[in-house]
C-alpha cells in the first residue's frame, strides 16, 4: 500500500533535513526553510563564509564549545532571500534545530511570524523572548513522536 500522504510540517522538514545535507560544518548539520503560503521562498545550511574553506576541509573554528567559523542555516536562508530580492515579510521558517539567539534576533527582525523546529538546540532566552516578539515557536519533535507513537500503536494501519 501507498504511503500516506505527509502533512504540510512534515514536508517543509523533510525538505530542511535534505538541506541541511550541504552542510559544510562536522559539528552539526543543520537545514532551514523559509515559506510562505505553502511555497518555499528560500533554503540555507549552516556553513563557511562565502570564498573561505569549510570546516570539513579546514577543521572547526572553536568557542566556548561552539564553532563560530560558519553562517548558521537560518541566517543563511534570509541572506538568500535577500541577494534574490524575495521578500519574506510575515513567512515562516522550518529549521532543523531551534535557532541560536543571534539567528533568532535575525529572524525577528526579519519580518518572520514563526519558527518550527525539528529539536531543542540551546537557547532558552528564544523561547522567553519569542512570546513577547509575537513569533510563534513551535517544536515539532513531539508531533514527531506522536506520528510515530501512533504508528506503533497500530501496525499496518
Ligand atoms: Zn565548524
Ligand atoms: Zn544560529
Amino acid at each position: 500500500m501507498a504511503e500516506p500522504r505527509v502533512d504540510w510540517h512534515t514536508y517543509f522538514m523533510n525538505i530542511a533535513t535534505q538541506v541541511s545535507s550541504r552542510s559544510t560544518c562536522p559539528r552539526k548539520h543543520v537545514g532551514a526553510v523559509i515559506v510562505r503560503d505553502r511555497t518555499i521562498l528560500s533554503t540555507g545550511y549552516n556553513g563557511s563564509i562565502r570564498g573561505l574553506p569549510h570546516c570539513s576541509d579546514v577543521g572547526c573554528v572553536m568557542e566556548d564549545g561552539h564553532c563560530v567559523a560558519t553562517v548558521h542555516a537560518e541566517a543563511n536562508a534570509i541572506i538568500q532571500a535577500a541577494k534574490n530580492g524575495v521578500s519574506i515579510e510575515g513567512a515562516e521558517i522550518y529549521t532543523t534545530a531551534s535557532p541560536c539567539w543571534p539567528c533568532f534576533k535575525l529572524i525577528a527582525n526579519s519580518g518572520l511570524r514563526g519558527v518550527y523546529y525539528g529539536e531543542f538546540y540551546r537557547d532558552e532566552r528564544s523561547i522567553e523572548v519569542a512570546k513577547n516578539a509575537g513569533i510563534a515557536l513551535v517544536d515539532l519533535s513531539a508531533a514527531k513522536a506522536a506520528a510515530k507513537a501512533a504508528e506503533t500503536a497500530a501496525p499496518g494501519a
